[in-house]
């Protein structure tokens, strides 16, 4: 039987962290502003605006929002993020995706000033975490070292193996986790990934990031392993009142057996998402006010 992370606990004492953190920036005359642009009316986009909105509340992070119609057009788009950037009030500029299909999210993210990227999707943040100098790094990933980090979970000179090469996830995980200081020895599994149960096997710890419901079953799993699980999948279920549940990458119940650590879904990496983007807004924050980052 393994040990369960919770994201939710170490989520809440990171945001219990950054509310201390945010009234000393405020006695100092800093109080730390996220703007938050939605385009259109995605119900799932307003959801996640919603609670980022009501996070940055809790903390005392001043939020500003700009909803904006699904007409907008990628030039109106663009001049708002500009005149963001240009605000020496606003700290971090979050631009939910996905963007209606007219719009061009590459261009967005090239618009946003690297350091006011608390997304950490600009590609100069990118290439500093393939430098091995990170700055923003982007929050599903960080939230994933935080939840190793405060489970006290070793990874040097660990075999690691992520599933998932996405820019979002499984890629800038591959790569902080080979990084100076985590000095795990990782390798990177996709969807053209040969024999990948012997590759999972050899995990001491497994990241699953592909998108796949339940995919990652016990025999893939070394018996001892840590096992994060980044998925975020709804399925069928009649017993439930809406007919549908959230399941992760990871078959839970089988692999909870063999695992030494795992991730719950819901209630693991999800919200360490939301609790690392407020750490990259007070980290905005203080750079952009020539401090140094906080220690999390
Ligand atoms: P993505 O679709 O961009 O990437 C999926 C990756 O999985 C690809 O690199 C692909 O090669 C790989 N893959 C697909 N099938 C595979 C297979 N059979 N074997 C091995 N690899 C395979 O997805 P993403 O944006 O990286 O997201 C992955 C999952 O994480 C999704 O479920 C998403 O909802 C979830 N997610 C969760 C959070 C969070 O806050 N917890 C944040 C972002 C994404």
């Amino acid at each position: 039987m393994s040990e369960l992370i919770s994201g939710k606990v170490i989520g809440a004492s990171i945001n219990e962290e950054l509310r201390k953190e945010v009234d000393q920036l405020k006695i100092n005359g800093i109080e730390p502003c996220l703007a938050v642009v939605l385009v259109g009316e995605d119900p799932a986009s307003e959801v996640y605006v919603r609670n980022k909105k009501r996070t940055c509340g809790e903390i005392g992070i001043r939020s500003i929002g700009h909803d904006l119609p699904a007409s907008t057009t990628q030039e109106e788009l663009e001049n708002l993020i500009q005149s963001l950037n240009d605000d020496p009030a606003v700290h971090g500029i979050l631009c939910q995706f996905p963007l209606p299909e007219e719009l061009d999210e590459t261009r967005v993210i090239l618009t946003i000033s690297p350091d006011k990227d608390v997304d950490g999707l600009h590609p100069l943040n990118a290439g500093l975490i393939a430098m091995g100098q990170p700055k923003f790094i982007s929050c599903t990933p960080y939230g994933v070292l935080q939840m190793l980090k405060r489970s006290r979970i070793s990874t040097s000179g660990k075999n690691a193996v992520v599933l998932g090469r996405s820019n979002l996830v499984g890629r800038p995980i591959a790569t902080l986790l080979s990084s100076k200081g985590w000095d795990a020895t990782v390798t990177v599994c996709h969807s053209r990934t040969a024999n990948l149960a012997e590759v999972t096997s050899q995990a001491d710890i497994m990241v699953a990031a592909i998108g796949i419901p339940e995919f990652v079953k016990a025999d893939m799993v070394k018996p001892g392993a840590v096992v994060i699980d980044v998925g975020i999948n709804r399925i069928d279920d009649p017993s439930k009142a809406s007919g549908s549940r959230m399941v992760g990458d990871v078959a839970f119940k089988q692999v909870e057996e063999k695992a030494s650590f795992i991730t719950p879904v819901p209630g693991g990496v999800g919200p360490m998402t939301i609790a690392m983007l407020m750490a990259n807004t007070v980290n905005a924050a203080r750079w952009l006010n020539g401090m140094s980052e906080m220690d999390l």
